[in-house]
């Protein structure tokens, strides 16, 4: 247990009330459902009291569901005409952590779980305003209530206003940004209508943007105590016009509570030597004989050509334009020229990028696979039996699948941006260090080049590649350090 979370301030431990649309193992759709499940269980390894506060959806495995208990409800008002709704309580506590699931079946019975932006405005003003409404009811008064993304960004709003004279009113906020792309804008009477907020925040300093519309995240982060973003290179990248997604000017003003805290893996969840979805569990004395036995073992499940001489090129992610996926494409059949390369993609997202990788699998034959699906076993299958994991983003906040793959010995091939650049350090041939390849410009040559690289060390100096694999599972990937981190910012809003 860390003395910071008990030594100073009010000499209890810290509270925490995590705030978010999305919790693995309940409902996950990225890397926002691995940080709501891994940051709470290492925080209270330092000692914190964390709650997880989410929607009870639908779409939770009914395992989940049925384990959960009802612990009370109450009627909450919201809209601008004050209409009351139904607020149910439902808790399950697991590994020290206690979520609690927020019960309507108006606003979380439809999506996956996301809708549309237009229902799901409604849906997370409800949920932004009920989680604060609930901690008041259990009597629960955490000192730091820390947000996740615009579907909770209303909740910093709300704490300053309609609950400032309540118990709850008496905590401090931090919001975390883990991706700016989505920032729940919609028009404003649909906004005021929905969030019942008062006229004064429809100003451009809060949550106006133009004549017509709001934007849940920019008055989340004018109102929030501090503002987290999940790697100092993303923070500093968010202030400018490129990457700030129109917010780079309020970013920019708001830089003083401003940080990058850097994700980790949860080491547990993420553990090779124990990950029973592995046909070859390994550690780092035996990585480089299993790491081979989990490459046949993939390559036979996909339907690729079995052999130890091909470098396996993994792809895991949201087939969308942040993932650079234009640049794959546009390099695409010269990477297949090279015999001795076999890529596996697996992801969902956009049309054009699934037709795209199921076109090249029937173009390559034996040598590509486009798994176009969400599957948690082969995303496991591929961090173990891939040589190389490919993440060229276009933008990336901090990225998990390159710590993952890192951490079970396989190279990362990323672009310089974002949390990317942050934990990902380029080979040197010269003096042999690097835990990876990486190149800077968003160019399709530059992507090209370094993959070639990348082939290149191993096919030609396979010593110093197991070297660079090695080097990468014995990396520091887990919460430990970040979760400090947070732990000294929950300390210093308590204490102020
Ligand atoms: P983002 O949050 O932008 O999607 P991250 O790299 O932060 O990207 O997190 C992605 C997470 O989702 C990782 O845990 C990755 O393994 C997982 N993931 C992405 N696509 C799939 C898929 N198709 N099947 C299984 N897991 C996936």
């Amino acid at each position: 247990m860390s003395e910071i979370s008990q030594g100073f301030g009010t000499g209890r431990p810290v509270r925490v009330a995590f705030v978010g649309s999305e919790c693995y193992p309940f409902v996950k759709t990225g890397g926002l459902g691995d940080v709501m499940y891994a940051l709470p269980r290492a925080l209270t390894r330092e000692g914190c009291e964390v709650r997880v506060i989410l929607p009870f959806y639908q779409c939770i495995p009914e395992k989940y569901k049925s384990a959960a208990r009802y612990v009370g409800s109450f009627m909450m008002d919201l809209t601008l005409e004050g209409k009351t709704f139904y607020v149910g309580i439902m808790e399950t506590e697991k590994d020290g952590v206690i979520y609690n699931f927020i019960d309507n079946r108006e606003f979380f019975d439809w999506g996956n779980p996301y809708t549309g932006l237009w229902e799901d405005i409604p849906k997370y003003c409800y949920f932004s305003k009920a989680a604060l409404a609930i901690l008041n009811y259990l009597e629960w008064i955490p000192d730091v209530v820390h947000c996740h993304d615009w579907q909770a960004a209303l909740t910093p709003v709300y704490l300053k206003t309609r609950f400032a004279g309540t118990p709850v009113g008496a905590a401090r906020s931090v919001l975390t940004i883990h991706n700016l792309r989505f920032q729940g804008i919609c028009s404003i009477p649909h906004l005021k209508y929905w969030s019942g907020l008062p006229d004064d925040l429809f100003n451009y300093p809060v949550l106006k943007i133009n004549e017509g519309e709001a934007n849940m995240f920019k008055a989340g982060l004018a109102l929030a105590d501090r503002i987290t973003t999940v790697s100092a290179t993303y923070a500093e990248e968010i202030q400018t016009g490129f990457y700030g997604e129109g917010l780079n000017t309020h970013l920019s003003y708001h830089s003083g509570k401003l940080q990058g805290i850097v994700n980790g893996i949860d080491v547990e969840q993420w553990n090779s030597a124990t990950d029973s979805l592995l046909p070859a569990p390994y550690g780092p004395d035996n990585v480089l004989e299993r790491k081979r036995e989990n490459k046949h073992a993939l390559q036979e499940r996909l339907g690729l050509e079995v052999m130890d001489g091909k470098f396996v090129i993994g792809l895991i992610s949201r087939l969308t334009d942040q993932k650079g996926l234009d640049l794959v494409n546009a390099v695409f059949q010269e990477l297949m020229m090279d015999e001795g390369t076999q890529v596996v993609v697996l992801g969902t997202g956009d049309a054009r990028y699934e037709n795209a990788f199921r076109y090249y699998e029937g173009l390559y034959r034996g040598r590509v696979c486009a798994y176009i699906k969400y599957d948690e076993s082969l995303a496991h299958q591929i961090y173990a039996g891939a040589d190389a994991l490919l993440v060229p983003s276009l933008f990336e906040p901090c990225g998990l699948t390159q710590l993952i793959a890192m951490h079970y010995g396989t190279v990362p091939i990323v672009r310089e941006t974002g949390g990317l650049k942050d934990t990902v350090a380029r080979y040197n041939p010269a003096t042999g260090e690097g835990t990876g390849f990486s190149f800077d410009q968003y160019r399709a040559d530059l992507l090209l080049e370094e993959i070639r690289r990348a082939r290149d060390l191993f096919f030609g100096d396979r010593a110093a590649w197991n070297r660079i694999v090695c080097r990468d599972m014995s990396k520091d990937v887990s919460w430990g350090n970040s979760a400090r981190q947070y732990l000294r910012l929950y300390e210093d809003l308590r204490t102020r």
